[in-house]
């Protein structure tokens, strides 16, 4: 054994990170980040990696692996995906071995032993694993050289897959003898949960890599208002000769979804956590090899799973998240080939995630992170801008406009929407932004629901001065307001409405704002409502012109200094 080991050291030392690309991987050139990163681990430091999925973050910690003398940690979350990475390790070359739950404590016994001897290279490891009782005494006959922390933003409260396993890192790891570097990595950290990560981790500022989010070849698409089974149907046949995935919040959908194709000739198969481990490998490694076109899948699905030429990527239903979304939107093109990321959005959607959010276990400020989530999901879908700018902004990268999303390519007309924008935000101040989009939307719009009437709403001088417009319309514009940054939910888990800073200067009457969609009027409107509404409406400008200020812009100087304060 220790003749294995000499060898080992003594070719670690003359081979450079290139000649390990070449001889193991068969590639000539690092990708964007890929050298700095093995740099920095080869000279001992503790890095974070963030890199989009698909961009080649594990060969940042096997090649150091095989360079530096010792064994490298891998903790992953992925025990079923274990297997699969160290069998293909082990395909070229590499000596590789897992431990996890699924495995008994003689094998884990084994593992150890020939990880002691310096038979293996790297070893992966379930986090539950290093918290066992006696699991540390052992790991500390092993000279462990490196850890990796593979999808390290389950780490973070703030991220949107928090492990209470991968918390315990924190304390664990400093706790062995060898002192490894620590290498985090992930594909969806916003700024705030690289932070989380970097402090729990003992990773320095300026040790964070960070490639570029942009998704060249992706075009992402929003699609509202459609029938989504026929949109799904019509699609999937159209491109039978593809390989896509259709992702569905619940497994009753999945499978609802994957009855239907199959049902229309399609080779589809479904993949959940509630199908028997064998047909779940079945359907995966079908998938894989091309003998289906199509898997439905919920979350469940896709985790490290590395095939390269899905061309689409449908969610059925939004994720809880927009780290989920990318993520899981990521998995289309990987080979750098067009692909597309298509979200079929429905309002009701987002109930699903807001009721997995309330009967979770989820602490307090858990939840908040949770609901929060779900709020940036739902700007996506309201926004106009470039998609996948609004996507690369919000973890705190800028781009260009992509050119091919669906709302880069939207030719409609913009409409000047200013007007409409300060009865909203007014109404907002009116109602001491204390109240949700529902309840704003109904006193814009004029309505006798019981609610509003219950509250006295009907006295505010901006109930009913958007009659002409449906209550769910205005919500519409609500959301877009709240989407393009005029209107707030600070609080996200009571959704009341604030007004913005940029909110305030547009009832300032400084800047303009507009939409791509022409407002529709409500048509039939109870022609003796808008009659009212009219006198109604006609007082009010009379008032305000006394007064001097535009009719829409209702607001007192107080309220508005205290909000810009
Ligand atoms: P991630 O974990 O970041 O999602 P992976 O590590 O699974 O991505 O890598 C995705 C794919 O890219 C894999 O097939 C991998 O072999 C390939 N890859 C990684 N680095 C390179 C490179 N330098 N040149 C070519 N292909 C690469
Ligand atoms: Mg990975
Ligand atoms: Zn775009």
């Amino acid at each position: 054994m220790l003749k294995f080991k000499m060898k080992f050291l003594e070719r670690s030392f003359s081979l450079t990170p290139q000649d390990i690309l070449e001889k193991y991987y068969g590639y000539t050139e690092f990708r964007p980040g890929q050298k700095q990163i093995i740099d920095q681990i080869l000279a001992g430091q503790n890095t974070l990696a963030i890199m989009p999925t698909g961009g080649g973050k594990s060969l940042c910690y096997q090649v150091p692996a095989l360079l530096l003398p010792g064994l490298t940690l891998v903790v992953s979350p992925l025990i079923s995906l274990m297997k699969d990475q160290v069998d293909s390790l082990r395909d070229s070359g590499i000596h590789a071995g897992f431990i996890n739950s699924s495995q008994s404590w003689e094998e884990t016994r084994q593992i150890l032993a020939a990880a002691a001897n310096g038979e293996l290279k790297l070893l992966y490891i379930a986090p539950e694993r290093l918290e066992q009782p006696g699991f540390m005494e052992r790991l500390q006959h092993l000279h462990v050289a490196l850890a990796a922390i593979d999808e390290a933003h389950c780490i973070s409260q703030w991220g949107h897959d928090f492990r209470k396993s991968y918390l315990a890192l924190s304390s664990i790891l400093p706790q062995i003898q060898s002192q490894p570097t620590i290498i985090a990595l992930t594909a969806t950290a916003t700024t705030e949960v690289a932070q989380d990560i970097m402090a729990r981790l003992d990773v320095p500022p300026e040790n964070e890599v960070k490639t570029g989010f942009a998704r060249p070849n992706l075009a992402f698409k929003v699609v509202k208002g459609q029938n989504k089974n026929n949109f799904i149907l019509k699609y999937v046949k159209a491109n039978r000769n593809s390989a896509g995935i259709i992702y569905a919040a619940t497994r009753k959908k999945a499978e609802q979804i994957g009855a239907m194709l199959q049902k229309a000739g399609i080779k589809a198969a479904v993949y959940h956590a509630g199908l028997p481990e064998d047909v779940k490998k079945k359907n995966q490694e079908d998938f894989l090899f091309d003998r289906l076109s199509v898997i439905v899948a919920t979350n469940a699905f896709g985790m490290g799973i590395d095939k390269s030429n899905v061309r689409y990527i449908i969610h059925a239903q939004a994720p809880g998240s927009l780290e989920a979304y990318y993520q899981e939107a990521g998995r289309a093109g990987r080979d750098g080939s067009n692909a597309e990321a298509i979200l079929l959005y429905a309002a009701q959607d987002m109930q699903i995630q807001r009721l997995f959010a309330e009967n979770s276990d989820a602490d307090e400020k858990h939840k908040e992170v949770i609901y929060h989530n779900i709020q940036s999901m739902v700007n996506y879908v309201n926004t106009q801008t470039c998609l996948q700018k609004f996507i690369v902004n919000y973890f705190g990268q800028d781009m260009e406009d992509c050119g091919t999303c669906s709302n880069c390519t939207d030719d409609r007309q913009e409409t000047d929407i200013t007007v409409t924008t300060q009865k909203i935000l007014s109404c907002v101040m009116r109602m001491h932004q204390r109240y949700g989009r529902k309840l704003v939307a109904q006193v814009l719009a004029g309505s006798k629901a019981k609610r509003v009437l219950e509250l006295n709403l009907t006295e505010l001088p901006t109930y009913g001065i958007m009659h002409d417009t449906k209550a769910n319309q205005i919500e519409e514009l609500i959301d877009y307001l709240t989407a393009s940054g005029y209107l707030t939910m600070p609080d996200p888990q009571y959704p009341t409405l604030h007004v913005t800073q940029l909110g305030a200067d547009i009832l300032r009457g400084q800047g303009t704002v507009t939409r791509k969609v022409a407002i529709i009027q409500n048509n039939s409107a109870n022609p003796e409502d808008s009659e009212l509404f009219e006198r109604l409406r006609a007082l009010r400008y009379e008032l305000a012109e006394k007064q001097g200020v535009p009719p829409y812009v209702i607001f007192s100087d107080q309220t508005l200094h205290e909000m810009c304060s």
